[in-house]
């Protein structure tokens, strides 16, 4: 059996090589990833401007000790370009107008009086003060954001600031799901006995959307060699990703393995130490036009398909988007129960979160692992990695956490 790290290094080298670029607007950015460096193309901010509402002064202009007094001459408001201060005067400014030429502080206005057309300031400003500088915040010519960056709202804000209407971002990965099992029927409809609602296509593809692909569901495939074959090599032609959810064991109906090798994927297949989701079909399918075709094969009890796709899907079509950390940050957190262990697959044991007065993250695995369960990932915020060598893990104990959030819910 591989090791679960094992698993993850040969499926993060399958996204490789990255999906060609294209330029998209910054509004549809969210998610994508960034596939050159940023570069400032000018200085931000462009241009000295007022941090506040007040009056811009020259500090030598002031001798003595205040009360200041200062002629107040013209004013700088947002987006106009002011008159240069004239000597020994102040100007009316507003937060964000521009500074003028010799001015090099701002008094704010609470701390001025007016007498008339006389300004007077009753404490003294230093230098700079309440100018926010050209370049203050990143100088041009200056990496904005490293490429393989997985952009987030903030990053959209940046590329706006910095004058950029769209940006190269590789191209979304294209996946397929397919459903395997003569037991199912899509949700809602008459309920045959013997029948099971599908669940596992809707799942897959939200995550999916999430880690920035373009996902659909085809129609599920029946657990007969001939269909799967065809249902197989029609995903094969088009998409980038085929999913296949069920099948993928070792019973009499599971045809995946061998209707996958008959229509020409290159499989590996693995059974990977970890609970749940121990079979896994991972292959490649070679087309002369474009990239080869990545197929997963996952287990189709839920809770497997869930984990098996979040933990190594997501990954995979972050890294063929050039995500230069496809993989989520684990997280220290504190038993607040003790789970039992039986020695021998990593568990992914299903977990919710909790924050405790100490600021310190708590976790409490759920009652039912099973994975058959729909409910259990539902109602699990993480996902709490108990070692494979462990022989349980005591209440209060310090453990491994991926957050589900960050593996796109
Ligand atoms: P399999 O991996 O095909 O052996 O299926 C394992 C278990 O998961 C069986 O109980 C199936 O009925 C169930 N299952 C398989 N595929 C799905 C699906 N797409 N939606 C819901 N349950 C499924
Ligand atoms: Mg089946």
């Amino acid at each position: 059996m591989l090791r679960f790290e094992e698993a993850l290094t040969r499926i993060l080298a399958l996204g490789t090589p990255v999906l060609p670029a294209e330029r998209v607007a910054i509004e549809e950015l969210d998610g994508r990833v960034l596939a050159e460096d940023l570069v400032a193309r000018a200085d931000l901010p462009g241009f000295d401007y007022s941090a506040m509402d007040g009056y811009a002064v020259r500090t030598r202009d002031l001798a003595g000790e205040p009360p200041l007094r200062l002629p107040v001459r013209g004013e700088s408001r947002t987006g106009a370009v002011p008159d240069a201060l004239e000597a020994s005067s102040a100007m009316r400014i507003f937060t964000g107008g521009a500074l003028p030429a010799g001015a090099d502080a701002v008094v704010m206005q609470e701390n001025v009086t007016r007498d008339g057309d006389v300004a007077v300031l009753t404490a003294r400003p230093r230098p700079g003060q309440n100018v926010r500088r050209r370049g203050d915040d990143l100088a041009a010519g200056a990496i904005a954001i490293a490429r393989g960056t997985r952009l987030r709202p903030a990053h959209l804000a940046l590329a706006a600031a910095l004058d950029d209407a769209d940006v190269p971002v590789s191209r979304r990965p294209e996946v397929a799901i397919l459903a395997t099992g003569d037991e199912l029927r899509r949700p809602g409809t008459d309920a045959v006995p013997g029948t099971i609602p599908e669940s596992n296509t809707v799942v897959l593809r939200a995550m999916a959307r999430r880690a920035g692909a373009r996902a659909r569901a085809l129609p599920f495939v029946r657990d007969e060699r001939a269909a799967t074959e065809r249902a197989f090599a029609a995903a094969l032609a088009e998409a980038d990703v085929v999913v296949t959810v069920g099948g993928v064991s070792v019973g009499d109906h599971d045809l995946v393995r061998p209707a996958l090798e008959a229509v020409g994927v290159t499989l590996d297949f693995w059974r990977v130490a970890m609970k749940p989701g121990k079979p896994l079909a991972v292959g490649r399918f070679a087309r002369s036009d474009r990239r080869d075709a990545i197929v997963l094969g996952l287990p189709g009890n839920p809770a497997s398909a869930a984990v098996t796709f979040a933990l190594f899907g997501v990954p995979l079509l972050r890294a063929m988007q050039g995500d230069l950390r496809p993989f989520p940050a684990r997280r220290r957190a504190r038993m607040t129960r003790a789970h039992a262990h039986d020695p021998g697959r990593l568990e992914l044991a299903r977990a919710t979160v909790t924050y405790g007065e100490d600021a310190q993250l708590g976790v409490t695995t759920l009652g039912n692992q099973a994975s058959g369960a729909v409910t259990t990932m539902a109602q699990s915020d993480a996902l709490v990695l108990i070692p494979a060598e462990s022989t349980g893990v005591p209440a209060g104990a310090e453990v491994d956490v991926l957050l589900l959030g960050d593996l796109s819910g």
